[in-house]
């Protein structure tokens, strides 16, 4: 894809790095998360279609064997579904082989869109959508600027889901700080419960210079939690899950201090333990100088 397609940095979740990165937009629409710094330069707009319709033709002709196509950048869903409609069927064509098309999601552009709506992007291939929880606790949510509460982010998850649409939910642990730490476990345990995703993963706060998070932490106004009490939280998290499933939990993100993974409910004892081994012996947790975003 030609570099100057893409504008400011290309944020994609881990489990799409081998899909075909297409822009249809340029930022995120909310852009006002305290903790996040990723779009803080480029201002939101939608690309032309037909800047669109040229990388995808082009991508055709390079690999025409693409499987799985993930929409860039924020929150693209927050398109009009026309215009998604429009790009999910411009793939279609030129990809016989694609089988699914991801994207961010955020509570209102899921809450924006009738189920109805969004059973047509499911039916057009639009079969994942990545969602930050980041918290199921209001007053952290309000805190740091997320633009929903917890129960509308349950409501679009159960919507998005129920169209056909499997939504994978960050939770970002760390972002009550040591004193909403245990509300924070217990918040996000409770509304990841009620969404019951298909896939589930948790990271670790880091602080970025250039967020409104990084300039309270060094006005003395937020505290960065240790790495035992981060484990500590994910250990309340994950013993206060309770899904139907199944669902796959991954912690596998850069930002974390100890990777586990496995399907919930089934796998859950197996995970708390490797908790417990992480914070009996903080030796095998990953050193702060190697965590990355
Ligand atoms: S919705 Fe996502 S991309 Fe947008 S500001 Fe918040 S964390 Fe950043």
């Amino acid at each position: 894809m030609p570099k100057e397609n893409h504008q400011g940095i290309v944020i994609r979740p881990p489990s799409e790095a081998g899909s075909f990165l297409l822009q249809v937009t340029n930022g995120c629409s909310h852009n006002g998360c305290t903790f996040c710094v990723t779009y803080k330069f480029v201002k939101f707009s939608k690309r032309p279609f037909a800047k669109v319709r040229e990388d995808i033709e082009l991508a055709a002709r390079w690999n025409p064997r693409v499987r799985r196509v993930f929409l860039c950048d924020g929150d693209a869903m927050c398109l009009p579904t026309d215009d998604l409609v429009e790009i999910l069927d411009c793939l279609d064509s030129s990809f016989p082989r694609l089988e699914r098309v991801g994207v961010y999601a955020n509570a209102r552009d899921l809450l924006g869109k009738s189920p109805e709506e969004l059973a047509l992007l499911s039916s057009k291939k639009l079969t994942i959508a990545y969602t930050g929880l980041e918290s199921g606790n209001d007053e952290i949510l309000e805190k740091v600027r997320k633009g929903a509460t917890a129960e509308q982010m349950v409501q679009a998850v159960v919507r998005a889901q129920a169209a056909g649409i499997d939504v994978s939910v960050i939770v970002l642990l760390g972002l009550g700080s040591n004193a909403l730490s245990r509300a924070h476990a217990s918040d996000s345990a409770a509304a990841v419960s009620r969404m019951n995703p298909r896939y589930l993963s948790a990271l670790t706060l880091m602080l970025l210079p250039g967020t409104p998070l990084y300039n309270q932490y060094q006005r003395g106004e937020f505290e960065i939690m240790n790495p035992v009490s981060v484990l500590q939280e994910l250990r309340w998290f994950l013993q206060d899950v309770d899904v139907e499933g199944p669902c796959v939990f991954r912690t596998n993100h850069a930002s974390n201090y100890l990777p586990i993974g496995g399907d919930l409910p089934r796998d859950k004892e197996r995970m708390l333990a490797a908790i417990d081994r992480g914070l009996a012996d903080t030796s095998i947790l990953r050193p702060e100088h190697r965590r990355a975003l």
